[in-house]
C-alpha cells in the first residue's frame, strides 16, 4: 500500500507554477559540461549533506542519469526536494569556483533536479541491505525531513524503522509548509513513497500524549529518533488575535497546499519578515489577494528572510511596511478586520513607538508569521531528555540526547533551519544509533 497521494489540482498548478523551469535534456548536458570537476569541490563542502556534486554532474554529462541520481541519494535521500528548496545561492552554488572567474555558477540545483526527476519517472527502487538483517527496531517520531532521512538510512543498513506521524500525510514541512511554487506537495509525497518502498514503515494519526502511550512505544522499539519539527507559530500577544480572519502563516501554507483554501480576496497583512512570512505573503498574492502588506516592526536591513526571497516578494507585488508594530485586531460591523498599528523608531538600540503615530489598516486577513516556538509538551513527558529554551538538547554530530535510547535532529534541535540541515541531522543520528546498537550488543 502506498503512503498517500493528493489529487492533481489544475487551478493550484496554474497559480503556483514552478519558480524555476526544469532544464531540457540537451540544456542539462550542456550545463553539466561547463562543470570543471574541481578536485577539492567547494560546492560539496558547502552542502550540509556533502553530496558529491562533481560526481553526479559528470554522470549527467555522460548520459548516466541513474548513476547520477544514485550519487545524490547516497548522500541525501531527499535530493529531489532539496534540489527545489535549498538556498543554493548561499550553499553549493554560492561556493562554486566559477564566481572567482566572473562566470555564472554551475546550476547545481537544476542539474540535481534533472537527475532526480528522471530517477523518479523511471520508478526504480533505491538499493537497500536485505530487509531486517539487523535485529534493531527504531521508532522515528514525526514524519518530516529529519525523520525520513534517519529512517531511510536505518532501512538502507538493514534495521527496521517506523515513522510515527500525528498528521494524515507524511513529509512534514515539505508537504505542508514549503510554498507550492518551490515544491509541490505531490512531489514531496512521491519522494516519501520512494522511502516507503525502501522498507520504512509509516503510522499516521498517532498522537503520543501520555506516559502510557510512551511506555507502549518504549516496549515496541529499541531506540527513538525525535524529529518533531517546530510547534505552532508564536502568538502576536495582542488583543483580538483569535478573531475570524486571523490565520498563522504555517496554517495558511498548509491549507492551500492540501486544497482547503483555494483563494483569498481583498487585503492581507502578514506580520513578520522571515522566509515563512515571505512564503505566506506570496501565497496570498497568488491566491488572488489584491493587496498584500508585509508588516515588520524593524527595518529592511533587519529582516531575516534571504535577499532573494525579499526580491521575489517584491516581484509578486507584496508591499512592505517597515518599523510598524501591531497593537490590536478589531472587527467592524461589516465583518472586516481593523489592525491597529504604531510606527516604531530605534533609540539607543531600543525599539520605541513614535508618539501619535497610530495607524489602522482595514483588511480581510491577518497572518502572523513571527517565528516558531518548538513543540515542548511531548518532550516534557520524555524521561531524561533535556529541553532548553524550547529546543531538545542533542549532540549536533550524533543526535544523542541525555537519554541513551533517544536521539534527535532537525528543527526541534536547531530551532528551524533548512530542509537539507534536517536531512543531514537525521542521517547522522541514524549512523550514531547503528553504532550505539552495535556497541551495546557486542
Ligand atoms: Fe563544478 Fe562549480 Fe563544483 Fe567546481 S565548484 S565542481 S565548477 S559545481
Amino acid at each position: 500500500m502506498s503512503t498517500a497521494t493528493l489529487p492533481d489540482d489544475p487551478k493550484l498548478r496554474e497559480r503556483f507554477g514552478d519558480l524555476k523551469p526544469a532544464l531540457a535534456p540537451q540544456a542539462a548536458v550542456i550545463e553539466a559540461n561547463r562543470c570543471l570537476n574541481c578536485f577539492d569541490a567547494p560546492c560539496t563542502g558547502a552542502c550540509p549533506t556533502h553530496i558529491d556534486v562533481p560526481g553526479f554532474i559528470k554522470r549527467i554529462a555522460s548520459g548516466n542519469l541513474r548513476g547520477s541520481a544514485m550519487r545524490i541519494l547516497d548522500a541525501n535521500i531527499l535530493g529531489s526536494s532539496c534540489s527545489r528548496v535549498c538556498p543554493v545561492d548561499v550553499l553549493c552554488e554560492g561556493a562554486c569556483v566559477m564566481h572567482r572567474q566572473n562566470h555564472k555558477p554551475i546550476q547545481i540545483a537544476l542539474l540535481q533536479r534533472h537527475a532526480m526527476d528522471a530517477f523518479h519517472h523511471s520508478g526504480e527502487p533505491v538499493p537497500t541491505a536485505p530487509a531486517r538483517s539487523r535485529k534493531l527496531r527504531v521508532g522515528c517520531i514525526g514524519g518530516g525531513p529529519a525523520s525520513l532521512a534517519c529512517a531511510a538510512e536505518l532501512c538502507r543498513q538493514g534495521a527496521q524503522a517506523t515513522i510515527i506521524e500525528r498528521r494524515p500525510l507524511p513529509g512534514g514541512l515539505n508537504t505542508y509548509g514549503v510554498a507550492e511554487y518551490k515544491l509541490r506537495a505531490a512531489d514531496s509525497l512521491r519522494e516519501v513513497e520512494m522511502i516507503r518502498r525502501m522498507g520504512v514503515e509509516f503510522r499516521f494519526g498517532e498522537t503520543i500524549d501520555s506516559s502510557a502511550a510512551l511506555d507502549a512505544l518504549e516496549a515496541e522499539f529499541d531506540y527513538f529518533f525525535l524529529g518533531l519539527g517546530l510547534g505552532a507559530m508564536q502568538q502576536l500577544g495582542i488583543p483580538g488575535e483569535d478573531s475570524q480572519g486571523v490565520i498563522n502563516a504555517l496554517e495558511l501554507i498548509a491549507a492551500y497546499k492540501v486544497g482547503h483554501i483555494r483563494e483569498m480576496r481583498g487585503t492581507v497583512v502578514v506580520v513578520g519578515a522571515g522566509n515563512t512570512a515571505i512564503d505566506a505573503a506570496n501565497a496570498a498574492r497568488r491566491l488572488g489577494a489584491e493587496t498584500v502588506y508585509l508588516l515588520y516592526r524593524r527595518g529592511e536591513n533587519d529582516m531575516s528572510a534571504f535577499d532573494f526571497e525579499y526580491e521575489h516578494a517584491k516581484q509578486e507585488g507584496v508591499q512592505f511596511l517597515w518599523r510598524r508594530q501591531p497593537l490590536a485586531i478589531r472587527s467592524n460591523e461589516h465583518g472586516r478586520l481593523l489592525l491597529d498599528t504604531v510606527q516604531m523608531q530605534q533609540v539607543d538600540k531600543k525599539l520605541l513607538p513614535i508618539p501619535d503615530s497610530q495607524f489602522t489598516i482595514d483588511c480581510d486577513f491577518v497572518v502572523p508569521a513571527i517565528g516558531q516556538s518548538p513543540l515542548a509538551q511531548l518532550i516534557q513527558d520524555l524521561r531524561g531528555v533535556e529541553v532548553r529554551g524550547g529546543r531538545i538538547v542533542a549532540n549536533i554530530a550524533t543526535g544523542e540526547t541525555a537519554n541513551p535510547r533517544y536521539f534527535a535532529g532537525g528543527d526541534c534541535v536547531n530551532g528551524g533551519r533548512e530542509v537539507v540541515d534536517a536531512v543531514a541531522g537525521g542521517k547522522r543520528a541514524a549512523l550514531a544509533i547503528l553504532k550505539t546498537a552495535e556497541a551495546t550488543h557486542a
